[in-house]
């Protein structure tokens, strides 16, 4: 009987949990519908944006906005092109620039982005901040949030979660949302797994490339954020992180694959 009802468990996962990361081709876990995560991700998101401030440097929002667009807009195009434009339903992107020194960004699932003006200084103009808004893009193109409630999911409550992956408790969903978003610590950032992060870095790279930014500017990026930060990993760029000497590496052998789709 036991046997009976795992089998059917994991036919079920097969279907509904299993998923593929676009340019990675990585398969991951993935339990929730973005119809349920989706508005409690943009819920949290209003909150922060509202509670702010927002940068009042129109000029410089404007650029996060742009820069944003031209990623956002080189994603739509491969998926369009990979004829996978479905996984993008539901999406609704957004960038905005908050008034903090916090050197910080990151991204809800669904496509809400938000930059706060202390990252600004390293990313030294609108390459750095392709850099950063690749990685960030990244994370909720490849889904990091939802595997994450996932193997949360599966880790707490095993087989009986397969209720809430099916949409049928929804409240059971939130609780795992709040879980995630480490509520009463950061508000609006996930924390992902190193491995999400190297994933992020490198779907980031190739997305600033077909946007038309010079993937090789991450490499410079991370130079300063390592000169400025003293070696000590900000926010965001946290302990999941990997070393910035790492991630150089990482992304100095992934550069010929960004470079082929990079046009200037
Ligand atoms: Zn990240």
């Amino acid at each position: 009987m036991f046997r009976k009802q795992y089998l059917v468990w994991v036919i079920t996962l097969f279907f509904v949990g299993c998923s593929t990361v676009p340019i990675t081709g990585r398969k991951q876990l993935k339990l929730i519908s973005n119809n349920e995560l989706l508005p409690l991700s943009f819920g949290q998101y209003k909150e922060v944006i509202e509670a702010g401030p927002l940068s009042t440097n129109q000029e410089q929002a404007e650029m996060i906005r742009r820069v944003g667009n031209k990623i956002k807009s080189a994603a739509e195009k491969y998926y369009a092109d990979h004829h996978i434009s479905s996984k993008l339903s539901g999406y609704q992107w957004e960038f905005n620039l908050i008034e903090s020194e916090q050197v910080n960004a990151w991204c809800m699932p669904g496509g809400k982005v938000a930059f706060y003006t202390g990252i600004l200084p390293i990313c030294a103009g609108e390459n750095g901040v392709a850099v950063v808004m690749g990685h960030e893009v990244a994370h909720a193109l490849a889904n990091h949030g939802n595997e994450r409630m996932s193997q949360g999911m599966v880790a707490q409550f095993g087989m009986n979660s397969l209720g809430a992956a099916l949409g049928e408790n929804p409240s059971q969903t939130k609780v795992l949302f709040q879980q995630a978003v480490g509520m009463g610590t950061q508000v609006g950032m996930l924390k992902f797994s190193r491995g999400n992060e190297s994933e992020s870095d490198h779907i980031g790279l190739i997305l600033m490339a077909m946007a038309g930014y010079d993937p090789s500017e991450a490499v410079e990026f991370w130079k300063r954020m390592d000169a400025l930060s003293g070696g000590k990993q900000p926010m965001e760029f946290l302990s999941t992180h990997p070393s910035h000497d790492t991630r150089v590496a990482d992304l100095k052998a992934l550069l010929p694959e960004a470079m082929k789709h990079y046009k200037p």
